[in-house]
């Protein structure tokens, strides 16, 4: 049996050499042949030479070179295509995704009735506290409103064996939000927790506006409830004017015609607008992703690799 690592690398050359260093020391352990597979996601540090510099050491490394930042989704997406392995993991290049626990997963997928082993971490330590607060909200969203499973905490840290890998590379879409494409390619899948770790070198690629643009296309990828919301909200809202309609002809009929309520008339006129203009933008949100996908761009594009299949 063999085994793929696929690690995703952008600005890495600070913790490549520790992970490359403990990635050897547990394969040294396995008894599975193995590939390593980085994908350089356009770094603009050292990155690419000390991943030329690791393949010429040792021909089980692999790496794919973008022409730029495609983000990490297209960086899975690549390693994923060029892996060869009955078994595929994808791994952080910080640590964070520790590799200490790799037996530990590979032993529950050849033993157990598993086709995947995932990782989630149980505390959100060493984090912003107003970013855990997001994230949860977040999460509590997705899940009511998309009909997949999305867990919360959930690391892209994930042994899968090939027929899931197959699975996910079908899934060719441009809009890529993995959480949620693991989650709907279904399989049985095994979770094991444990406390979030901090990056050994280097910095977070993660910004809060970054997280933020993420989580909106983690939406608008698995749910079309916004499309669903708005149309019932705007159903409320005519319900709400016939019923004021009413009223106010019966209150002409009854009292005679007054001119005042100028001021209400400004609140309706303006939320009705705010709440059409939040919308069209929802809608324009559906509109964009789909004019994108229609697009058929590449996910990703490769600028070095020193893989000879090219897919
Ligand atoms: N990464 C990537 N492309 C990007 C951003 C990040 O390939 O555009 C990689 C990064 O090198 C790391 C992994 O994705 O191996 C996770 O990124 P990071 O540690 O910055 O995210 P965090 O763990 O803070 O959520
Ligand atoms: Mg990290």
């Amino acid at each position: 049996m063999k085994l793929s690592i696929v690690v995703s690398c952008y600005n890495e050359q600070a913790a490549l050499p520790l992970f490359y260093d403990e990635v050897k020391k547990i394969i040294a352990t396995l008894s599975l042949e193995v590939e390593i597979i980085f994908v350089d996601d356009g770094s603009k540090d050292e990155t690419l030479s000390l991943l030329k510099k690791f393949a010429l050491e040792d021909s089980i490394v692999k790496y794919i070179s973008f022409s730029r930042n495609f983000g990490k989704e297209a960086a899975m997406y690549a390693g994923l295509k060029h892996s060869t392995g009955d078994y595929v993991v994808l791994m952080d290049a910080d640590m964070q995704d520790p590799p200490s626990l790799l037996p530990q997963m590979i032993n529950i997928i050849e033993n157990e009735n598993y086709d995947s082993v995932a990782t989630r971490r149980v505390t959100r330590k060493g984090e912003p506290p107003i970013r855990s607060f997001f994230a949860r909200g977040f999460y509590k969203i997705i899940n009511r409103i998309s009909s997949c499973d999305i867990v919360d905490g959930a690391r892209d840290f994930r042994l899968m064996k090939r027929k899931m890998v197959d699975a996910i590379l079908s899934m060719e879409e441009y809009n890529r939000f993995s959480k949620g494409i693991f989650g709907w390619v279904g399989f049985k899948t095994k979770w094991l927790p444990y406390e979030n770790i901090e990056r050994v070198a280097g910095e977070t690629k993660w910004s809060f506006w970054k997280l933020f643009k993420y989580s909106i296309e983690g939406i608008i990828a698995f749910s079309t409830t916004p499309l669903v919301i708005s149309t019932l909200v705007g159903f409320l809202m005519v319900i709400a004017a016939f019923l004021y309609l009413i009223y106010i002809i019966i209150n002409t009929i009854t009292y005679g015609n007054s001119v005042n309520g100028w001021p209400s008339l400004v609140c309706i006129i303006l939320f009705i607008g705010g709440i059409q203009i939040f919308f069209m933008g929802i809608i324009g949100q559906y509109l964009a992703k789909t004019y994108l996908e229609t697009k058929k761009r590449p996910i990703y594009i490769t600028s070095e690799t020193n893989i000879d299949k090219i897919a």
